[in-house]
């Protein structure tokens, strides 16, 4: 992500900010403008913005609940910002702690319309597209023993995203985390998996690049419930490293098209942040020139895959050792093998072409 300062104090921000910690100016980000801006009161509730002089602007109405910090230009119909318009269900928010997660869920979402908005990806809601728009249900599950609804399941069908709210709770995670055996598992991770499944309904489904979708990923039409079945029943592949970013990702091509665009989607993000850091890696010790790399591409502006990816192994073995010097497991805990790295490239073709015809 970019690093963000404030318009009247220079004052450097992050991307939550709603008032400067300087000055004490109100903050909003302003998607259109990629930017969070320092605000001086106008008329009725609404906000200049320093960052975009002559514009005026309210805030999101998710604003009341300290859940975001976008902007909405004053002429727009809409009352949610871009991030919030595609929310279908929001928690019983009487529950003091159905508010306290949200608010978590709502932080990892905004990151992740933030990756959206810069790739140019189309963003369509339920208004102009009742049967595929992208949509969000943030759920809890129902009471025990009384609860006679069924079970949330985290899962995404045709733009419907759902979201077990539990998800939100560092506890609840951490413990479906070593009940997957899985190595990662954050809220943003969660979301950026999730509208992969829904991308590919987009951008690939009986399009161009369907055919080579199942060239590389596997053919889609396995029966995806059996799938899935076999998985957990059988375990992984054996091997599956040396095909797949995560083991699950080998249970069906759609899963691995879904990990597969949220790594591209991490690394990305990642890719940004040092670049407004202006990293530097130039390890003291060893040969590997693969390994001395600075971060002089902003990875949202360039096109040519190798170029963006060429510093990623050189950032991880950074941000793992950095990791485990403060007793962490590794920050980025998984290898990129030529296969993966061909799928990687595929995300990022159909990336490229969508954004382009997204206007
Ligand atoms: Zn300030
Ligand atoms: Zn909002
Ligand atoms: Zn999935």
């Amino acid at each position: 992500m970019k690093l963000f300062e404030c318009q009247n104090c220079r004052q450097r921000l992050y991307f939550e900010n709603t008032r400067c910690e300087h000055c004490s100016m109100a903050l909003g980000y302003i998607p259109e403008a990629t930017t969070l801006s320092a605000l001086s009161p106008s008329d009725d509730g609404h906000w200049q913005a320093l960052a975009a002089p002559g514009q005026v602007f309210r805030f999101c109405a998710n604003a009341a609940h300290d859940a975001c910090n976008w902007l909405v230009p004053r002429g727009s119909d809409e009352v949610y910002c871009r991030a919030c318009r595609h929310n279908r269900t929001i928690p019983d928010l009487s529950d003091a702690r159905n508010l306290l997660l949200w608010q978590r869920i709502e932080g990892a979402k905004h990151r992740l319309f933030y990756g959206l908005l810069r790739l140019g990806l189309p963003l369509v809601d339920r208004r102009e597209d009742a049967t595929h728009g992208l949509a969000f249900d943030f759920l809890g599950q129902a009471p025990e023993p009384f609860g006679d609804s069924p079970q949330v399941m985290t899962g995404h069908a045709e733009g419907l995203i759902t979201l077990d709210i539990s998800e939100a709770d560092d506890a609840a995670r951490e413990r479906h985390r070593l009940q997957m055996a899985e190595p990662y598992r954050t809220l943003l991770g969660h979301f950026r998996h999730e509208i992969g499944h829904h991308y590919w309904e987009r951008l690939v489904r009986n399009g161009v690049w369907h055919r080579a979708f199942r060239d590389l990923f596997g053919d889609e039409r396995q029966d995806y419930a059996e799938a899935l079945q076999t998985h957990y029943n059988r375990g992984p592949l054996p091997n599956w490293q040396d095909h797949y970013i995560s083991s699950y990702a080998s249970a069906h091509p759609w899963e691995d098209f879904a990990e597969c665009w949220a790594h591209y989607l991490h690394i990305l993000d990642t890719l940004e942040t040092a670049h407004a850091f202006q990293l530097q890696i130039a390890p003291r010790t060893g040969r590997d020139p693969e390994l001395a790399r600075t971060f002089d591409i902003d990875p949202y502006e360039e096109a040519d895959f190798d170029r963006i990816f060429a510093a990623w192994p050189a950032l991880t073995f950074a941000i793992n050792s950095l990791s485990h010097s403060m007793g962490q497991p590794d920050l980025y805990p998984f290898v990129l093998t030529p296969t993966v790295m061909g799928k990687l490239r595929f995300v990022h073709g159909l990336v490229q072409t969508s954004a382009r015809h997204s206007g």
